[in-house]
């Protein structure tokens, strides 16, 4: 007779559905016998590497024998200089889940609880599982965050509510004054994330800037990533900006070398890369029109998005439809782990990317 783990698990980890990725590309392709895959699934930039962060991160390899600059000291004083936030008020992480986790982890006990928004991002439950503490959704309007609803689902037992702007995998954000109201009304002992993942594609002007509310609330976490306009999602590297108290409470719980020597050298190079960015943006810009009426012109409703993707409607189950498409190389995600079953959310790509997934959705209509 064996032990039964999970029954050993905590009472979090027994419930914790693990994180969903799709098969490897080159695996799908072998499978599929495809000549080509095309990859919209994961909000990945594609425009591939900048060219200066990956001379970095090939600099930074001649050196992995040694352990990573724990304190991340040239990327803080970089990300200083670019955004005028204290190195003491920064902390980085293995990507920005990586901080996501660490604030859940500092500050709940089991049975505490933690608040998010339905159809939020896919870590918020899975961070507050994994410490036992309790997972608040509130409805969402409009499949955006009910930042009101929000606020008043706050208890005694509240430690942190996560918010992301905007959302993933909807694309909804909210205006400046709603953020404000909403920050005003969370009592200072609440820990209030503000994942900003998507923040340097949003164009909006009446979308805030997370930083500017750092003075005013010392309970507030903007979290900001290189995996997305940075284009450095598999090194691994995001971070949190807060103020210094919290920080210090992170810093504590973090591990000593969590952010890897190659993700180091290649962010502090991407930050600098003023034109990959602009260049990331433009396409993004372009690639999202270009999505928007296409679906548009195919009778398929769409949540509007300011993000580097789009969630559309089938009007149907969506799993049959993925399916179809899969079949066609064109992968996409199925977004029915987060309340959406009847929508895929498809990744704004090249020009021709995009022109492939809308061309095999009329492939797959004409099928029937
Ligand atoms: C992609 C994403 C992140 C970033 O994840 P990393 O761990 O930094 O790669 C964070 N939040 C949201 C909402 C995202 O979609």
């Amino acid at each position: 007779m064996s032990c039964d783990f999970r029954a050993l698990a905590t009472p979090g980890v027994q419930k914790l559905t693990p994180y969903q990725t799709g098969k490897p590309e080159d695996e799908l392709q072998r499978e599929l016998g495809l000549s080509r895959v095309v990859k919209l699934a994961s909000n990945e930039n594609p425009l591939g590497p900048g060219r200066a962060a990956l001379h970095a991160a090939r600099k930074a390899l001649e050196s992995m024998h040694r352990y990573p600059d724990g304190a991340g000291f040239y990327l803080k004083q970089a990300l200083h200089e670019t955004l005028g936030v204290a190195p003491t008020c920064i902390t980085l992480g293995n990507g920005s889940n990586d901080v996501l986790e660490l604030i859940a982890r500092a500050f709940t006990l089991p049975g505490d609880e933690i608040v998010f928004s339905e159809h939020a991002f896919a870590v918020y439950p899975l961070a507050t599982l994994a410490c036992s503490a309790v997972p608040v959704a509130v409805p969402a309007r409009l499949f955006g965050h009910d930042l009101e609803a929000m606020a008043a689902a706050v208890t005694e037992r509240t430690r942190v509510i996560f918010v992301a702007n905007p959302n993933n995998p909807t694309g909804t954000w909210f205006h400046r004054h709603a953020l404000e109201s909403f920050l005003e009304q969370v009592p200072e002992r609440v820990v209030v994330v503000l994942d900003e993942a998507y923040f340097e594609y949003v164009q909006e002007t009446d979308y805030p800037n997370g930083l500017d509310y750092l003075s005013r609330f010392p309970n507030l976490v903007v979290t900001r990533t290189f995996s997305k306009i940075h284009g450095l999602a598999g090194l691994r590297i995001g971070y949190g900006i807060s103020s210094e108290a919290i920080a210090d409470v992170l810093n504590r719980v973090r591990q000593p070398f969590n952010a890897n020597a190659p993700a180091l050298a290649a962010a502090q190079a991407a930050l600098a890369d003023e034109s990959y960015v602009r260049d990331s943006r433009d396409l993004n810009t372009a690639g999202l029109a270009q999505l928007a009426e296409g679906l548009q012109a195919r009778d398929l409703h769409f949540i509007p998005s300011v993000a580097n993707f789009l969630c559309f409607d089938c009007g149907a189950p969506a799993e049959p439809l993925y399916r179809q498409l899969l079949a066609k190389g064109i992968i996409v995600r199925p977004v029915a782990g987060y309340g959406l079953p009847n929508h895929l959310r498809v990744s704004v790509g090249l020009a021709e990317e995009n022109a492939a997934f809308l061309a095999a959705l009329d492939e797959v209509c004409a099928d029937g």
